[in-house]
């Protein structure tokens, strides 16, 4: 009787440290190659000799179990085991709720279209960067840019070609800036770009960059439909050479510079006053 539970006791606990084992180890192979996995693959060679210790126990040693006390070391094990098995399936628990909550976090940030900054986020981050220009007195420049006529865009082309040209646009921005650069998708068919360390006059570069690409190559989204036709984007800038001198009212700013360059007959940029 004493034989049956201690073999009992034993088997269970080699089992529990199976079930870990095959929870670590599909867990372990959805991880990069490199030092973590390996890292996991250490454990996993950890459970093995557990596994292996515990059967020797049964069929090496033979231990005779008289009394209830020499259930001791079965007991022990199973706990060993019961342990592992608990901090496994947390583990990977854990690190599932972990990655969906940073999908979730990815998805509120982004815009589902163009995979930009959404306007949430861009308000964040703006709010940020501003007080750290502030603080430090550095150069920041806010970028507003608009698609040119684009209704008729979608008249001519359709509402889902119209979303592809924001798509490329999108696409577009984001190859023309540095990495510095954080570009949203501020409205419907308005983009914004905030640009840190950067003045005014730099920034005009970097928008006449964009323009660029944009007059050159946002058509291609329409395929052979587009003929001769062109997409083209006006851009407003504002920003300061130094935000501790005062760096106020750039949102009002570049959007009248915006609408200067639209009144100025678009496919332009205009650097505010
Ligand atoms: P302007 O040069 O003055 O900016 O002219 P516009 O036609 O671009 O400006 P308007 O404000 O009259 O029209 C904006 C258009 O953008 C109308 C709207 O249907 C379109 N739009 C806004 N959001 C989306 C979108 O997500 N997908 C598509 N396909 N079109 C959009
Ligand atoms: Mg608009
Ligand atoms: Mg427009």
């Amino acid at each position: 009787m004493l034989e049956a539970a201690a073999t009992a006791l034993v088997l269970g606990s080699v089992l529990m440290l199976g079930w870990a084992a095959w929870i670590i180890g599909r867990f372990a192979t959805r991880l990069p190659a490199g030092h973590l996995r390996g890292e996991w693959a250490v454990l996993l060679g950890f459970i093995a000799c557990f596994i292996l210790g515990y059967l020797g126990y049964l069929g090496v040693f033979r231990p005779a179990h008289r009394s209830v006390t020499d259930l001791g070391v079965p007991g022990v094990f199973l706990l060993g085991a019961g342990f592992v098995l608990v901090v496994a399936r947390l583990m990977h628990r854990t690190a599932r709720d972990l990655s969906r909550i940073s999908v979730l976090e990815a998805e509120n940030i982004t815009d589902a279209l163009t995979g930009l900054y959404n306007r949430r986020d861009f308000d964040r981050r703006w709010n940020a960067e501003l007080a750290r220009a502030k603080r430090f007195g550095l150069p920041l420049t806010l970028l507003m840019a608009d698609i040119d006529h684009f209704k008729s865009v979608n008249d001519d082309f359709g509402h889902a070609a119209g979303d592809q040209v924001l798509v490329a646009i999108g696409r577009l921005i984001s190859e023309s800036l540095r990495a510095s650069d954080l570009p949203a998708r501020y409205g419907g068919e308005e983009f914004a770009i905030i640009a840190p360390h950067t003045g005014p006059q730099s920034a005009l570069v970097l928008a006449e960059r964009v323009r660029n690409a944009v007059e050159q190559r946002a058509h291609q989204a329409l395929g052979k439909a587009a003929g001769e036709r062109k997409i083209t984007i006006s851009i407003g800038v504002a920003g300061c050479d130094n935000a501790a001198q005062g760096c106020e009212h750039l949102f009002e700013r570049a959007d009248e510079a915006l609408y200067a360059a639209k009144r100025g007959g678009r496919n332009r940029v205009v650097v505010a006053a």
